[in-house]
């Protein structure tokens, strides 16, 4: 049971804080594509340094990040997160459906969707806009090939749906699908508006309805129409809510999202970028956010913004280091293996500012238990929180216990 492993990765972090009372966070993530090859050590194709996926699931743990909703952005990621789920009861929890940038298998030039499932070097979808590729327009939409595409779809998600991860339904969310036009070089703007009503058009059909899961970049007007033509002017058909990922946009857009539509908003490394980024964080309201990590993309960086509040909620080198500066937190990472920091040396660049949890070394110097530096998982999910808590200026138990009951609450999973 999930619980059990949360208690005991539990109990190790309350002895290290010999706080009586300290605080244990707990996380869900909800953005995670744990189906990449790249968790299985798998680079563009080449076997680079070995599976170690149940390390990555096991340091997610130790952290308290106890359940993965591992993101099903392709009829091949879909179903390999079905698996995983199936690997890792009460643990993994899926989602199915097309990604915008996934969506070429809607035009007529691309083979057919069903061995669009390739080779391994299938990477999944990045949420990091590219803008250095050229836009190329000229794709046409096969619409018999589309029937068919949707029609898969469902099946697949009617099979999904009678999966379990143990307990429970293994598939808690339709997508992520939504509109990208950051990415056009993947799929053009038609072709992405057809996926996202296509697949919408499904969503609403299904008895019953399932959350959905939500991608939307440099899109919103668009992707704001389009739910509304399937779901009513306030989403007032859309049974079971849902999220729009990796949010980027603009405070105005998020608040139409939120208190107009009712769904919710996830934050990961992406949403840090700019101090305009952050700007909009600090305004999402508590009851409407939801955590993730988005690997293995989307990792928060020193150039991001929001790495200022890493930096600054970290114990100065003067102090004792027994509370964190601000809110009475202690540091979220760093406790069980702090690595040494020079003093005195401004922006040494191979000293880390924030203390790292794990060890991080380079895929060609991969080793048992280290994370791999570039490749983003979930265990890093109390980075984004730490961030979302020092912007909001609140402390890491409401960010945490407000992302968790969110989270819980949309995705029908239990305590
Ligand atoms: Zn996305």
């Amino acid at each position: 049971m999930a619980a059990s492993n949360a208690d005991s990765a539990a109990s190790t972090t309350l002895q290290q804080v010999s706080q009586p009372k300290a605080y244990l966070p707990r996380y869900i993530d909800i953005g995670i594509n744990l189906a990449d090859p790249i968790f299985r050590g798998r680079y563009h194709g080449s076997q680079r340094h070995p599976d170690d996926l149940k390390a990555v699931v096991q340091r997610a743990k130790e952290v308290g990040c106890s359940r993965l909703i591992v993101t099903g952005s392709s009829f091949r990621s879909s179903r390999d997160a079905l698996k995983l789920a199936g690997e890792f009861p009460d643990v993994v929890y899926t989602t199915a459906g097309i990604h915008p940038c996934s969506s070429s298998i809607f035009c007529a030039s691309y083979k057919r969707h069903q061995e669009e499932d390739h080779s391994d070097d299938e990477h999944t979808p990045a949420c990091d806009p590219d803008p250095s590729k050229p836009i190329p327009d000229e794709q046409e939409i096969d619409t018999a090939k589309s029937e068919t595409i949707i029609k898969d779809l469902e099946s697949l998600i009617a099979e999904a749906r009678s999966s379990t991860s143990s307990t429970s339904p293994a598939l808690v969310a339709f997508g992520e699908f939504g509109l990208d036009y950051d990415r056009l070089h993947y799929c053009s703007r038609t072709v992405q508006l057809h996926s996202f009503a296509a697949q919408l058009k499904l969503a609403a059909s299904l008895t019953p309805q399932l959350p959905l899961f939500l991608h939307s970049r440099a899109a919103h007007a668009d992707f704001v129409r389009l739910l509304r033509e399937h779901f009513g002017p306030c989403l007032e058909r859309l049974e079971r809510g849902g999220v729009v990922h990796s949010f980027t946009g603009t405070v105005d857009e998020m608040r139409e999202l939120t208190d107009g539509l009712g769904l919710y908003i996830g934050v990961n490394g992406c949403s840090f970028k700019t101090a305009q980024n952050c700007a909009v964080v600090r305004e999402i309201p508590l009851d409407r956010i939801m955590l993730e990590t988005d690997g293995p993309w989307c990792e928060v960086r020193p150039s991001h913004e929001g790495w200022k509040y890493l930096v600054e909620l970290k114990p100065s080198a003067d102090a004792n280091g027994s509370a964190g500066p601000t809110n009475g937190q202690p540091p979220a990472e760093g406790g069980a293996q702090p690595k040494g920091r020079k003093q005195g040396k401004k922006n040494q660049k191979k000293e880390p500012e924030v203390p790292e949890r794990f060890k991080v070394v380079k895929k060609e110097k991969w080793e048992e238990g280290a994370m791999v530096k570039g490749r983003n998982e979930p265990c890093t999910i109390e980075r984004v929180a730490r961030i979302v808590a020092g912007i909001k200026g609140v402390s890491i138990e409401d960010v945490c216990e407000a992302a968790w009951q969110n989270t819980v609450k949309v995705f029908g999973l239990g305590e």
